[in-house]
């Protein structure tokens, strides 16, 4: 067994090393369990909705990430301290940081997540290329070797043929990525490409990839348990991005059939296989306009869409993550997971479209969704936030306020669900996005589910 004793003992306090709705939703789950909560805290979070809600909170130093929330010996010491047997890190922060994984280990604390040597394994482009090859999922046609020679990657570019992508190898967040449309941009790409990777990443290996021009970003969210179990709970459509970042998510995705649904979530187990995976993952792909379909990433913690999953299948991800954690085999089998419905995320940010985008700041006067007033069901509306009127926003962190997650019958039903629940949030003192995701929301293209990457790019003129 390659698994350690702190990966399956059983804990009754859980430590949530993150802040805003992540926290909030993880702690909700916790104490629905019977669960003892500790939040942790910077500066600027003192008085913030999750130390309010949690039984007890640790400071962990000021304001800036990297002193407080990113900081692995401080995040142990809080721990130790109130002794919570088990960390859940939530997403972004330490929750694909492989050395925070490791600190636990040593320090006998389960980390509500995946082994070190699985996030490392996805953690390098090129590597978790070669590993997913292995396993028989399927790649976007592309070079991912060792050899980086100049005139050796243009050689392969020319093979794969034009437009490709490069990409740096140790990259993250859309950095470090440029799409070349002819053979004469190549060298000034690569070069271009290879310093943005050396100042970000420290590295300058880069793969290459077939550039696809119109697909959707598919991903599977999978499951596996420490006794060799997994399952996949179906599939999430996350095409609608602005810049590389999510905007509104969907699950199931629009015109799956059955047969592609059973590929592309068989593919994902395979890929969590191949690397050893325990608990909650998300493999990644790129779906093409013919239905091949591409492994793009597997991100190796729970996202931030995790909800509309749990809309369609009527689980909690968090109490599946807290079981597995805690030993326990997976609580369903894969043919005892079924779809129901339709269901629909948007992200409430704290930022300016008229500007932008910019990131705002400020207290909020009102923050609040009347549904009855709206009509609107209650379990069928659910809004994940992390913030209360009063709250004041600060500039240091992630601006989203909240995922507000509705859903319906069939996608129709949710999406007019989403739109009157989007016209019942009341949010006052701080400038949100909410306009401009309704805008999204009542459009042609998106109600017609004419989905890809560039969906917001190509309906520009309509759309701001
Ligand atoms: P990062 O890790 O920096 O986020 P990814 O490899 O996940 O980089 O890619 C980010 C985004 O870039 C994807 O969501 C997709 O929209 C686009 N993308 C990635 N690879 C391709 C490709 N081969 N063809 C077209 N678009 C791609």
């Amino acid at each position: 067994m390659s698994q350690t004793d702190s990966r399956t003992t059983p804990f009754d306090t859980l430590l949530v090393a993150n802040r805003g709705e992540i926290a909030c939703r993880v702690m909700r789950t916790a104490r629905a369990m019977g669960l003892r909560t500790v939040a942790v805290y910077s500066d600027a979070d003192a008085n913030a909705r999750h130390v309010r809600e949690a039984d007890e909170a640790v400071r962990l130093g000021p304001a800036a990430a990297r002193e407080s929330y990113l900081k692995v010996e401080a995040v142990v010491e809080a721990a130790k301290r109130t002794g919570a047997g088990a960390i859940h890190p939530g997403y972004g922060f330490l929750s694909e940081n492989g050395a925070f994984v490791q600190a636990l280990d040593a320090a006998g604390i389960t980390f509500v997540g995946p082994p070190a040597s699985a996030i490392a394994a996805m953690g390098d482009k090129s590597a978790a290329k070669a590993r997913m090859a292995n396993a028989g999922v399927p790649l976007v046609p592309g070079y991912h070797g060792d050899d980086q020679d100049d005139a050796l990657l243009k050689a392969e570019a020319d093979k794969i043929g034009y437009p490709v992508l490069l990409k740096a190898s140790a990259g993250g967040g859309g950095k470090g990525m440029r799409v070349v449309e002819a053979p004469e941009q190549f060298q000034a790409a690569l070069d271009g490409c290879r310093r943005e990777s050396q100042a970000a990443f420290g590295d300058t290996r880069m793969l290459i990839e077939k550039y696809l021009t119109q697909p959707r970003h598919v991903e599977v969210q999978v499951f596996c348990d420490s006794h060799g179990n997994g399952v996949y709970l179906f599939e999430r459509d996350c095409s609608v991005q602005r810049r590389h970042q999510k905007v509104l998510e969907e699950a199931p995705a629009p015109g799956m059939t059955a047969e592609l649904r059973r590929e592309m979530g068989e593919a994902a187990v395979r890929a969590a296989k191949e690397i050893g995976y325990v608990g909650a993952g998300t493999v990644e792909f790129l779906l093409d306009k013919d239905g091949s379909f591409y492994f793009m990433e597997m991100n190796t913690r729970l996202q931030v869409e995790h909800p509309v999953t749990e809309m369609i299948t009527g689980q909690d991800l968090v109490e599946w993550q807290l079981r597995v954690a805690m030993g326990e085999a997976l609580p369903l089998q894969q043919e005892e997971l079924t779809i129901t419905g339709h269901s629909f995320e948007a992200r409430l940010y704290a930022e300016d479209p008229e500007q932008d985008f910019l990131p705002a700041t400020g207290r909020l006067e009102r923050f609040a969704m009347d549904l009855k007033g709206a009509g609107l069901d209650p379990r069928q509306v659910r809004l994940d936030s992390g913030v209360e009127t009063g709250d004041v926003v600060s500039m240091h962190y992630d601006p989203m306020l909240a995922k507000l997650i509705v859903h319906g019958d069939d996608r129709d039903q949710a999406l007019s669900t989403l739109n009157r629940a989007l016209a019942a949030l009341d949010v006052q003192g701080v400038v949100t996005n909410r306009a401009f995701l309704q805008r999204l929301a009542t459009h042609p293209a998106f109600r017609n589910a004419e989905l890809d990457t560039r969906f917001i790019e190509k309906n520009e003129a309509t759309l701001f």
